[in-house]
């Protein structure tokens, strides 16, 4: 599919068509809504792309919560995520953390899931969020559909940073959300219009590649992870390792300095974020201070050899 970057589409004798102003929806942005639903086993067409994963985030909270509601969400997630809460505690939004590996709390309005989370990779308990009667929202983005499809285990919404493994290539900002509920999805889709938050039509032509290649990548990541997350917990130099089994993140505590660790890759690039085709690492204290352990690495694992990768990190285990 071509771009088109148009933002605005001719009237048909006086009646707007499908497309009138691309800050509501442009064609290559529905395009990869229409793939990504398909992908996550919803509702035809029930996929809106965002500025990026926290645009989504943004979007859902206020689009669908008012003040005085309060979320409880998963600990141990991306940080990002309390912080922007944090933020709109001044607009009324009140926010309670949980261990999503067991039943989400009494007295809440929604429920925040993350699968696994980022940097700890705890895997929600899906089935008791979905006994509560709180709607529920996983964020899915290093899982991938590939591995889970929340909607299919009674969530309402999945919820990416396409920025990471859906567009996979470190070169594209971009969010979404998918939506079981017909009107919810249409209460994101006015609100996302009305603020102005959608992605531009080039960010999801990215996507739309990416997606072509999610699954090829994400299970060479997986097998690679797998085998990184092996050798490392059985490395004299490393603590704790902390992998969900799924997907190209995990985590390691080392014995010693995180920092000199992470400066002395070749290969692996101390770099922040995750989900591209090339390998970052990355000690993420400098980011979230005491909340993660200070020898806590992040390693984000891309589509080199794994027995390079594995040397390059001994190298600098050494
Ligand atoms: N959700 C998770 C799990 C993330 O890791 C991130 C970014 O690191 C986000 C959401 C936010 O996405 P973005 O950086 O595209 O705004």
């Amino acid at each position: 599919m071509s771009v088109d970057r148009s933002t605005i589409w001719p009237y048909a004798d006086g009646r707007p068509g499908e497309f009138t102003y691309a800050r509501e929806a442009h064609p290559t942005g529905v395009e990869a809504e229409r793939l990504l639903a398909e992908l996550e086993g919803a509702p035809e067409g029930h996929a809106l792309l965002f500025a990026s994963g926290t645009a989504a985030i943004t979007t859902l909270l206020l689009a669908l919560l008012e003040p005085g509601k309060t979320v409880a969400l998963a600990e141990g997630g991306y940080y990002g995520t309390g912080v922007l809460m944090g933020e709109l505690g001044r607009w009324g939004l009140r926010h309670v953390e949980f261990d999503q590996t067991g039943p989400p709390p009494d007295g809440i309005d929604l429920i925040w899931l993350e699968a696994p989370t980022n940097p700890f990779l705890t895997m929600p308990d899906l089935d008791a969020a979905a006994a509560h009667p709180a709607p529920v929202v996983v964020d899915s983005t290093a899982a991938t559909p590939i591995y889970l499809r929340p909607l299919e285990h009674g969530a309402d919404f999945a919820l990416h940073s396409g920025t990471k493994y859906l567009a996979g290539h470190s070169d594209a900002l971009v969010g979404a959300i998918v939506s079981r509920d017909a009107d919810a999805h249409e209460q994101l889709r006015r609100f996302r219009h009305r603020s102005g938050a959608i992605c531009a039509p080039d960010v999801a032509w990215l996507l739309l590649r990416g997606l072509k290649t999610l699954r090829v990548r994400v299970e060479r990541q997986t097998e690679t992870a797998r085998v990184l997350a092996q050798r490392l917990a059985a490395h004299p130099a490393v603590e704790t390792v902390r992998y969900a089994g799924i997907g190209g993140m995990l985590s390691f505590d080392v014995r010693g300095d995180a920092q000199t660790v992470e400066r002395s890759t070749r290969l692996i690039k101390n770099a922040t974020s995750l989900g591209g085709t090339e390998t970052t690492m990355e000690s993420r204290h400098r980011w979230e201070g005491d909340r993660v352990p200070v020898n806590l690495l992040r390693l984000s694992v891309g589509l080199e050899d794994a027995d390079e990768l594995w040397a390059d990190l001994e190298r600098a285990l050494a």
